[in-house]
């Protein structure tokens, strides 16, 4: 056991990213606090999705850049790639951030221990594990994460069918490649098969794939995604995967089927709330397994807090920190309120996804008088220069007010471009605030204020609208 103190202010259960940083602020904020973890500290997102998934991908991002050095003026002879050490590289990274995650959280003098946490009653908690002890805290937050969903009619079996932590975890590449789930999981897995050569086959019930982001953004994906040979296979329901001869064949309702060497079931994920005791404490849970919330974070039991997946429609990392923060807040008697109107999204293929805020359509429905300013990559000198001039940055403005509602970014590092819209969101600015802030020249993130000036009808690097 790790220490034999066994009364703590807090506790928090799950060590995730929405678990560790509440236990660091919650320290912080001069508090008692132990942390249980039943498995390895910084959780799925460290563990077995955000870091892992990033890690591959950038391996196959160089892959590409070096495909298309030609174009550069570079010319390099054969161009092969070891997939076994891309994998071994992922694994060295995840196991040296854990190990200095470890170290941070012991100098924050968190006690930490290991093993199952169950809720025994609304202040106690019994650890089943290495550390087998029960131990009482004054206040409880509870992160326990969720865990791939797995599909009765077509279970993993870790060797066909995958989920997306044992398909991390192979060493070798599938010649073809079937995704059941073309959201966010799915399509980032399909972006990296495909470029590290892999035939991919995307399958996904709704009409179209990423179908929570606006529809320009999704056809954007699928578009690149076409050019790059990925089939996607859209309002198609799989009902079975036949594992019986030497790869699988996935078999949608209207009688298609997709032969591949293994199938990747990326649909949803199941939220780990059953068996923690929840009952024991009073805590309410939905049939989805989501623990319901206040905006302090605060369950149905006064004094216990549920973060991260388990508490959230976004199932992401960030989000889950937030939480972790607020809940941390409020738990050691700061007041701190979850706000979610402008939390950044990002999805991770080539072209990169970025999204904060509103799309025009949802900006319409809700009643503003909302206008678009969109300006394509083509348009932008450093793109040009990078030669990547696939997509466009995007916002969107209520017409009145000048406010920026949302912005969405297809194209090459969406996923750094997106901070300066969440700060402009989050912090309720305007139209004008993008435009007379002076952009450094040449960058992309020039195209924000081209698309601003686009929003303004006042276009720079775009012609005017056409008078009559
Ligand atoms: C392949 C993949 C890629 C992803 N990529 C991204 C990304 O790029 N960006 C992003 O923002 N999000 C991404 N996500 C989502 C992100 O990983 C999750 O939203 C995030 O990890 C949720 O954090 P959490 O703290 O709620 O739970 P988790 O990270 O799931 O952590 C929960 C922890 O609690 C522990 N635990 C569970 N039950 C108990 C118990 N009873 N007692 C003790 N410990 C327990 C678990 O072992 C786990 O360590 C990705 C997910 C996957 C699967």
């Amino acid at each position: 056991m790790t220490n034999q103190k066994k009364e703590f202010d807090i506790v928090v259960i799950g060590g995730g990213p929405g678990g560790y940083p509440a236990a660091i602020r919650a320290a912080q904020n001069g508090k008692s606090v132990a942390l249980i973890e039943a498995n390895q500290m910084g959780g799925t997102c460290l563990n077995r999705g955000c870091i892992p998934s990033k890690t591959l991908i950038a391996s196959a991002d160089v892959l590409h850049k070096i495909q298309e050095s030609e174009e550069f003026g570079i010319v390099v002879g054969k161009v092969e790639f070891n997939y076994g050490k891309m994998v071994d590289r992922k694994d060295d990274v995840v196991s040296k951030i854990r190990k200095s995650l470890e170290g941070l959280i012991a100098a924050n003098k968190i006690t930490i221990f290991r093993g199952f946490g169950k809720l025994t009653s609304p202040h106690t908690i019994k650890i089943l594990g290495e550390d087998n002890v029960e131990i009482t805290a004054d206040k409880i937050i509870i992160a326990t994460g969720s865990e791939p969903r797995n599909i009765g009619a077509f279970p993993f079996d870790y060797k066909k069918i995958h989920s997306s932590t044992s398909l991390l975890e192979m060493r070798e590449l599938p010649k073809k490649l079937a995704i059941i789930g073309g959201g966010v999981i799915g399509c980032e897995f399909a972006s990296l098969y495909a470029i590290l050569g892999v035939e991919v086959t995307i399958i996904e019930m709704m009409p179209r794939i990423i179908p929570m982001e606006a529809e320009e953004v999704s056809d954007a994906l699928a578009k690149a995604f076409t050019k790059k040979k990925i089939a996607i296979e859209t309002n198609a329901a799989v009902e079975k995967i036949d594992t019986s001869g030497k790869g699988v064949v996935v078999e949608l309702s209207g009688g298609k089927k997709i032969k591949a060497d293994v199938a990747l079931v990326a649909v949803g994920r199941k939220l780990n709330t059953t068996d923690i005791g929840l009952e024991k404490a009073g805590i309410a849970v939905l049939d989805s397994g989501i623990i319901p919330v206040n905006e302090k974070m605060e369950t149905s039991t006064p004094g216990i807090y549920a973060i991260g997946d388990i508490a959230s429609k976004l199932w992401l990392a960030h989000v889950a920190t937030h939480q972790g923060l607020v809940a941390a807040n409020n738990a050691t008697g700061h007041s701190a309120r979850m706000d979610y109107e402008a939390v950044p999204s990002v999805i991770f293929t080539v072209p990169e996804i970025a999204s904060v805020g509103m799309s025009l359509e949802q900006a319409l429905k809700k009643g503003f008088k909302a206008t678009s300013g969109s300006f394509p990559f083509q348009a932008l000198g450093k793109s040009q220069a990078e030669i990547e001039t696939d997509g466009f940055a995007q916002i969107i403005v209520d017409k009145g007010t000048g406010q920026v509602l949302g912005a969405q970014v297809v194209g090459h590092n969406a996923s750094a471009l997106i901070a300066e819209m969440a700060i402009v969101i989050a912090n309720e600015l305007t139209v004008e605030c993008i435009t007379e802030t002076i952009h450094a020249h040449p960058t992309i993130a020039e195209a924000w204020m081209e698309a601003a000036f686009i929003g303004e009808e006042s276009p720079l690097h775009w012609p005017p609208k056409k008078t009559k």
